[in-house]
């Protein structure tokens, strides 16, 4: 035992002294993955090893691949830093070693699912009898969001889905606007009805459903309840930040019996700042929500959140039974409301994240972002580079001219250099570079510094 206790304290103090070393790190890893391959690449022993050295091995071995992701200059995609109680409470989980299927099997873990789960529902401003799937992520969330749709409609249309598949079955629509995420089509496709079945909607200039076009594609097509009907919704562009009109998506599709899916990754976080929270007015009117823990709430990877306003639909939608399972725990269990059955218990660190930040950090942690990614825009545009979007949230869209082949090599410069790390985006057929800021460390130093690398970059590239 004592040696668990040593080899427990030498796994988090190398993980503390990464993360403090993130502030001074090149952002870039050191090593690609050709190279972090050779050094994990060893021969499969035949004989165990000694736990420590495993872990001194793996450290070693590991370390050079590192990404400063967590650290306070990491801007590509959306990707947040995590908290330290967060932190501190996904290590607990990992040695407490809990499986969250149900009461049963962790008291604590499913426990902590429906507490932190009650506290999701009102920050994020949705229906407090709203169910609660705590997933790997926003695309684990859409893919339980449609499930529920698919169930709740074909019902209505008189088919049991779940028993006869979608062989014979009343055709699905599925409309969703021309920037929706993909991982909207992959769910699609997953449920079995195809990227083939979606209605495109038109956009606006900043990405966000155009609502008259969706009045237009709904009258286009049969609706009712014999005529199974999706509108997905997003809350949060991941390229623009742009927000859906949300109400009046939402009374549109409803007029016409539709599911509204609200796919809101990280823009749903907008409902838990009194500033911000007219962006994402009438979220709570939809029928289904996805968001992300590990993006904005700064919640350890992976977390994610699917959300049902008819609990008994997710329910029926996602569980199964089994024998061996009758009489094991409170039924429907954590389990049911997600497409996993073994799962990590993913509610302690959203609990910790929550008890660490308070209703007020949660505020502040999104205005700020949003404070700093205006400074960016602010601080590029007086340089003379383009902003290519209205940041309205924490999403930056920077041009530097036609020329693609230029923009990939200031990127490439940029992300070599170290001192921070953008990602590139092809947005309406140009080459543009991406800014998110969803990280609790970045300070306006962090940003300043970065402005000055992107400039330099650009400076240095033909
Ligand atoms: C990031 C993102 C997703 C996918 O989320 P994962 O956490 O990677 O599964 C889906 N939709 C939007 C809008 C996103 O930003």
């Amino acid at each position: 035992m004592q040696d668990l206790h040593e080899l427990f304290r030498r796994a988090a103090d190398e993980a503390a002294g990464f993360r403090s070393s993130l502030g001074t790190r090149p952002v870039q890893a050191p090593v690609d993955q050709a190279r972090a391959k050779e050094l994990l690449d060893v021969p499969l022993p035949d004989a165990p090893r000694d736990p420590a050295e495993v872990v001194d091995h793996l450290v070693s071995a590991a370390t050079p691949g590192l990404m400063s992701t967590p650290g306070p200059r990491y801007f590509g995609f959306v990707v947040g830093g995590a908290l330290p109680a967060a932190s501190a409470a996904d290590l607990l989980a990992v040695g407490w070693d809990q499986c969250a299927f149900n009461g049963s099997l962790s008291p604590a873990a499913a426990a902590a699912e429906e507490v932190a789960g009650g506290w999701l529902k009102e920050l994020l401003g949705l229906p407090e009898t709203a169910g609660v799937g705590f997933v790997t992520g926003a695309q684990g969330a859409n893919t339980v969001g449609l499930t529920s749709a698919r169930h709740h409609l074909m019902r209505q249309a008189g088919w049991d889905v779940e028993r006869r598949g979608l062989n014979g079955a009343p055709a699905m629509r599925v409309l969703a606007g021309a920037e929706r995420h993909a991982t909207i089509d992959r769910s699609l496709r997953l449920l079995g009805l195809g990227s083939d079945c979606l209605e495109e909607v038109a956009v606006n200039d900043e990405g966000a459903i155009d609502t008259a076009d969706l009045a237009r594609v709904l009258a286009d097509g049969p609706t009712g309840p014999e005529h199974p009907t999706v509108v997905c919704l997003q809350a949060g562009n991941v390229n623009t930040g742009a927000v859906d009109d949300l109400r009046a998506a939402t009374e549109l599709a409803h007029a016409e019996a539709a599911w509204v899916h609200v796919d809101g990754a990280f823009g749903l976080w907008a409902a838990a700042s009194p500033a911000l929270r007219h962006l994402v007015d009438g979220v709570e009117l939809a029928d289904s929500w996805g968001c992300d823990g590990h993006k904005w709430l700064n919640v350890p990877y992976d977390s994610g959140f699917a959300f049902c306003s008819r609990p008994e639909v997710q329910t029926a939608a996602m569980s199964y039974t089994a024998s061996y399972l009758t009489g094991s725990g409170a039924s429907p269990g954590a389990a049911d409301f997600t497409a996993e059955s073994s799962r990590r218990a993913r509610g302690f660190a959203v609990w910790a994240a929550l008890q660490e930040l308070g209703r007020d950090g949660v505020a502040d942690l999104v205005d700020r972002t949003c404070a700093l990614a205006r400074r960016f825009a602010a601080a590029l545009s007086d340089a003379g580079l383009e902003i290519v979007n209205d940041v309205v949230l924490n999403q930056v869209l920077v041009g530097f001219g036609e020329d693609d082949a230029r923009t990939d090599e200031i990127l490439a410069r940029i992300q070599q250099d170290g001192t921070c790390w953008m990602g590139g985006t092809t947005w309406r057929g140009r080459r543009l570079m991406r800014i998110a800021v969803s990280n609790h460390l970045t300070t306006e130093a962090d940003v300043d510094a970065s402005v000055e690398a992107v400039l330099r970059a650009a400076r240095h590239t033909g």
